[in-house]
C-alpha cells in the first residue's frame, strides 16, 4: 500500500492579476509537480493532456467576473479525465462549504486529499474514508478508470527507476563487478517499461 502521491502539492501565494485562468497553467505545471492533482497521472505521457480545473466550480464565481474566476487559489492542475468528470459537481451548492464528510471535495491542494485515499500495490487507487468513497466513485469515477490510472502509474514508476539506474550504469565499465547486475536489471526495467507503454496505447485507442 503506498500514499495516492508521492509528493505533496504546494500552491504558492500568487496574486497576479491573469487575463484568463489558462494563463495560470505553468504556475500550477510546477505547484503540482507536473501530475494530476486528483489522480496524480504524470503529464509526461501525451495521452493525457491537462488543463486548469475551478476547484470550486466556475459557476459559483461568474457572478462575480473574471478576476475571481482567476484567483489562483482556486485552480487546479488536472487531466482532462479527472476534470471532465468532476465538471460543475458541487453537492454543498455553496461556495464555502467544500464537503460535509460523506459527500464533497477536498481542496488537492493540502495534504488533507491525501488522506481519503491510497494506492494499491498495482498502481490502482482505493478510496478510504466516506468522503474518499464519494469523490472515487461519483466524482472522478476511478472504478472506471482503473485500468488507465494503473497503466500510468506502473510507467511512470518504471520512468523514475530507470532515469535513476541509466546514469550509474553508464558510468560502470564492463570490467566493473556490478556491470552485468545493473545493465541486466537495466535492460528488464526498459523492456518492461516498453510493455507498458504499448498496453497504454492500446488502451488510449479503445476508448
Ligand atoms: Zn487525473
Amino acid at each position: 500500500m503506498f500514499p495516492l502521491r508521492d509528493v505533496t502539492p504546494q500552491r504558492r501565494i500568487i496574486t497576479t492579476l491573469v487575463k484568463n485562468w489558462g494563463d495560470h497553467k505553468p504556475d500550477l505545471k510546477i505547484d503540482f509537480n507536473n501530475h494530476c492533482a486528483y489522480c496524480h497521472s504524470y503529464d509526461g505521457f501525451r495521452h493525457t493532456w491537462f488543463e486548469v480545473d475551478h476547484f470550486v466550480p466556475k459557476v459559483f464565481f461568474a457572478p462575480l467576473g473574471n478576476i475571481s474566476l482567476t484567483q489562483y487559489d482556486n485552480l487546479v492542475y488536472s487531466c482532462k479525465f479527472c476534470n471532465n468528470n468532476k465538471h460543475n459537481k458541487w453537492p454543498s451548492k455553496s461556495e464555502t462549504i467544500f464537503n460535509n464528510g460523506i459527500e464533497g471535495f477536498e481542496d488537492p491542494g493540502t495534504q488533507l486529499y491525501e488522506s481519503h485515499f491510497y494506492r494499491t500495490t498495482n498502481g490502482a487507487i482505493m478510496w478510504k474514508t466516506p468522503l474518499g468513497k464519494w469523490m472515487y466513485t461519483e466524482a472522478f469515477k476511478f472504478d472506471q478508470r482503473e485500468r488507465g490510472i494503473r497503466l500510468l502509474w506502473n510507467l511512470n514508476q518504471l520512468r523514475i527507476t530507470i532515469k535513476k539506474l541509466d546514469p550509474i550504469v553508464s558510468n560502470l565499465t564492463p570490467s566493473d563487478p556490478n556491470y552485468l547486475r545493473l545493465y541486466s536489471q537495466l535492460s528488464r526495467f526498459a523492456i518492461e517499461y516498453f510493455r507498458y507503454h504499448d498496453q497504454l496505447i492500446e488502451y488510449y485507442s479503445s476508448l
